[in-house]
């Protein structure tokens, strides 16, 4: 009877430990530490970027960067499969993308299971996300790429993001969101890498068997959750806990916790340095609940994510990434940067009044016409030209109404003109011919 009760005890234990969120995100780090140490400053300097947009806005209310405009964050998955099932399917990988467009927008259907006292922290992150439809070379894709490995499982330590090491090697990480979808050895369910880590492994991992919701996923991690927590330490966020016992996440709208907290607990759950009696915020999704029982970021997390995204700052280019837009998808492959040779731009004073941004002739051969009047505001503005990737080939000052680019020696394709004055931004397409 004894060895009975002590194997189900036995059993009993082994369930929970099952059943518990494994987020390898910290042992991912340290062991990247442990192996180059000089990856820190990189990190350090995310964190203090951070920290000064958040010091420099005057209030805790003022401290929505880039004036509070919808991010958008084109996502390329790289299914790394071995086995049949781990090749999800499509249909698995969009919903995933309506879990975390729910998630990140605050309007996921089990907000309502928010405790009264905390909803009001909840917050509406303005960041969006989207499969990616132009790829790094300008060519239309649908954002998911599927590559067979003769690697049964992966551990935390980048295998996956590597094509030499049988998994697929990283798109841009200053123009994608790269999230990985393969087999993860022992339990782990997903690690992110941290801000300011190296470009070529910058991204987040999932397990195939928690990515996007369905008859295909594991309880009680089949809402989709896990990649909503790892995007979070991603874009800069900590465990709620902090990482420590009674620990901090550098956020002032989240509670002290002593710990993590698994399952589904029963609101309050009051620990040892909560500062008042509505205790853990267990339901939000930096903790390690089950998926059904996290449903909130806070205004404060929010803003913490979005100073990453502020002029000058780590994910700053991801503003200039227009891969969301399929209509700018095209054929071939389009130069980078360095091979865009110096155009001249000329101004003159155009007697004409027209209102809103005009940029002909449209499609072009050579000159294209720049024609923007603000009769309210008369400053100096500047024009970028982007091409379909994101990558400014141009940048020019209208000081009149109207300035002439001469993009005769530009590649033939889509390009953005974008005139922006103070934090308003206008853009319209050209086509060079
Ligand atoms: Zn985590």
């Amino acid at each position: 009877m004894k060895a009975l009760v002590g194997l189900l005890f036995l059993l009993q234990v082994v369930t929970v430990a099952n059943a518990q969120r494994v987020c390898a995100s910290e042992i991912y780090s340290q062991k990247l530490l442990s192996s180059n140490p000089s990856i820190k400053s990189g990190w350090n300097k995310a964190d203090a970027q951070i920290s000064a947009t958040l010091k420099a806005a005057s209030s805790f209310v003022a401290r929505d960067t880039t004036t509070n405009e919808t991010i958008y964050l084109p996502v390329v998955i790289h299914i790394v499969y071995n086995k049949t099932i781990e090749n999800i399917t499509d249909a698995q990988v969009k919903s995933q993308l309506v879990v975390l467009n729910d998630d990140y927008s605050n309007s996921n259907i089990d907000k309502i299971n928010t405790p009264a006292v905390f909803s009001l922290l909840a917050a509406d992150t303005k960041i969006k996300f989207c499969l990616a439809q132009v790829d790094p070379q300008g060519r239309k894709t649908g954002g998911i790429v599927r590559k067979y490995t003769t690697k049964e499982y992966f551990s935390p330590e980048d295998g996956m993001k590597s094509s030499a090491q049988g998994g697929d090697d990283a798109w841009d990480s200053k123009r994608y969101l790269n999230i990985w979808v393969c087999n993860m050895s022992g339990r782990t369910m997903g690690y992110s890498s941290l801000p300011g880590g190296p470009a070529n492994v910058d991204g987040v991992v999932i397990s195939y068997d928690v990515f996007g919701t369905g008859e295909n996923v594991r309880s009680p991690f089949n809402k989709g959750r896990t990649a909503t927590h790892e995007i979070g330490h991603w874009l800069g966020l900590k465990h709620i806990w902090g990482d420590a016992i009674c620990g901090t996440d550098l956020v002032e709208d989240t509670p002290t916790q002593q710990y993590y907290n698994y399952g589904c607990p029963a609101f309050p759950h009051v620990s040892n340095c909560s500062p008042n009696t509505n205790g853990d915020m267990f339901m939000n999704f930096m903790d390690f609940t089950n998926d059904g029982c996290m449903n909130m970021f806070t205004i404060g997390q929010k803003q913490r994510m979005r100073a990453l995204f502020a002029k000058g700052n780590l994910r700053n280019s991801f503003l200039l990434s227009f891969a969301c837009d399929s209509t700018l998808a095209q054929g071939s492959a389009l130069p980078i940067e360095d091979t865009i040779p110096v155009v001249t731009v000329t101004t003159t004073i155009h007697a004409k009044q027209s209102a809103g941004l005009k940029v002909y002739p449209n499609p072009t051969q050579s000159i294209v016409n720049i024609e923007y009047i603000n009769t309210i505001n008369s400053s100096p503005k500047t024009i970028s030209i982007f091409n379909v990737v994101g990558t400014r080939v141009y940048t020019g000052q209208l000081t009149k109404e109207k300035a002439s680019v001469n993009m005769v020696n530009f590649a033939k394709g889509i390009y953005i003109v974008q005139i922006e004055e103070g934090g308003n931004k206008l853009t319209s397409k050209i086509i060079k011919q």
